[in-house]
């Protein structure tokens, strides 16, 4: 469920039509909604009602500080996975608390950051990383509380480049690994071994690759308690998809979900971790964009629209559908035509959609691409130098620039000549 929605035939975000927006802040533009948001975030938490579970938001799904602190007020944490990050959590006001670094290269200085700032937990995904963490922790005078994360070689059945649990991938410590690591890092002074995590993938569609996940963590939490090791925590990671595709079966709900989590780990006594991204933001999250041209090609109709794969590079990159609604709802009966959606840049990449049922088209026309809230702005870029493209936050008839476009200036700002050139 979202608040986008048709409203005296025009498409508006909340109460507010997106065309006023357009109108204002110029396209492309990402917009998101505050309600839905807030909707996502209650739903997710009260799926987990009663397993003391912090909610840390994946914020490399949206790292817009006003989305964060739009979670945050509602008491999410975070899940970061850089140094950016990190900042930019703490810029939006998550306590240090409630935040947990992830990834599997962290970097010295991203390290002494978090340690500094004092955060939750910090979940090391290798025996190098282990030993840096424990050295960098007394340095500092300090005692880091970790988890390991496992790799729990299951399959999560999604897209090849957002699966991250399989024995092949980079990700986590090979779980038939794990006790003896975990042995090896509860030695270690600077460490506070406090949890086990797993992050299988993203847009799972299926829960039985969660029950697997679950149960070796199951497995694994037992097996070091009666070690002596006290494990307190679950790090879940995140991965629940969300429909993109009105065609398709929907994903499981998070009410499910929750229900596969208190079966399985319910018992255990332990805190958790949820790292939810996608599920809270994805379906909060429209770009909209401006139709440059109606192109007849010699066997297609291509729609030319302003907006491009830099702006919303997920087509390109996994294959991704999205949904491209008419700003301006079309009339009742009007004969649909079989359209290719593209961008201006030069790769035949940039392409939103191939023989897509549309309602006829004019230059001058708004679309709206929907679930474009998570992995969209996150992910783009100024290829072809285009300027990035802006963030706008909506609440009931209000709406915010919440990250502006930057001009061409500041662009060019961030480059100079060679002395030799001068
Ligand atoms: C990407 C990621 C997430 C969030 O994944 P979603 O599919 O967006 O829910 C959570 N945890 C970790 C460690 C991640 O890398």
């Amino acid at each position: 469920m979202n608040h986008f929605h048709y409203h005296q035939g025009q498409l508006n975000a909340e109460d507010l039509p997106l065309e006023q927006i357009a109108a204002a802040v110029g396209t492309p533009f990402y917009c998101y909604s505050t309600a839905t948001l807030q909707r996502h975030f209650i739903a997710f938490q009260e799926a987990m009602t009663g397993l003391r579970a912090t909610i840390c938001f994946a914020v490399k799904a949206n790292g817009n500080i006003a989305v964060i602190r739009t979670l945050a007020e509602l008491g999410a944490g975070a899940d970061v996975v850089s140094e950016g990050e990190l900042r930019c959590a703490l810029a939006a006001g998550v306590p240090a608390g409630r935040i947990v670094f992830s990834g599997v290269g962290k970097a010295r200085p991203e390290i002494e950051l978090a340690i500094n700032s004092g955060i939750l937990q910090i979940n090391a995904e290798s025996e190098p990383e282990l030993d840096l963490l424990s050295q960098v922790a007394v340095q500092l005078g300090k005692k880091i509380a970790i988890g390991i994360r496992v790799n729990p070689d299951v399959d999560a059945a999604t897209h090849a480049k957002i699966t991250t649990g399989r024995k092949e991938n980079k990700f986590g410590i090979e779980w038939t690994h794990a006790h003896r690591i975990l042995q090896h890092a509860n030695r270690l002074p600077g460490l506070d071994v406090a949890a086990v995590a797993v992050h299988i993938g993203s847009q799972l569609t299926d829960l039985a690759p969660f029950r697997e996940a679950f149960l070796r963590v199951r497995d694994l939490v037992v097996m070091l308690r009666a070690d002596g090791i006290a494990i307190r925590r679950i790090d879940l990671g995140g991965g629940l998809g969300i429909p993109y595709d009105p065609q398709m079966a929907p994903p499981p709900s998070p009410a499910a979900y929750g229900a596969l989590v208190r079966q399985i780990l319910g018992d255990l006594e332990c805190d958790l971790i949820c790292e939810p991204g996608r599920l809270l933001v994805g379906n909060a999250g429209m770009l909209i964009s401006r139709v440059l041209y109606i192109k007849e090609g010699a066997t297609r109709s291509f729609v030319i629209c302003d907006a491009a794969m830099n702006d919303l590079v997920r087509p390109a990159m996994y294959d991704a559908h999205h949904e491209i609604i008419p700003v301006r709802q079309p009339e009742s009966g009007v004969a649909m035509g079989v359209m290719d959606v593209v961008g201006p840049v030069c790769e035949s990449g940039d392409t939103f959609a191939r023989q897509r049922t549309l309602p006829p088209l004019a230059s001058g026309d708004l679309l709206a691409f929907a679930s474009a809230g998570a992995y969209g702005a996150t992910m783009s870029s100024t290829y072809n130098a285009r300027r990035l493209v802006p963030e706008v936050l909506v609440k009931g008839t209000a709406f915010a620039v919440v990250r502006r476009r930057p001009s061409y200036d500041e662009m060019l700002s961030l480059e100079t000549f060679p002395e030799w050139m001068k």
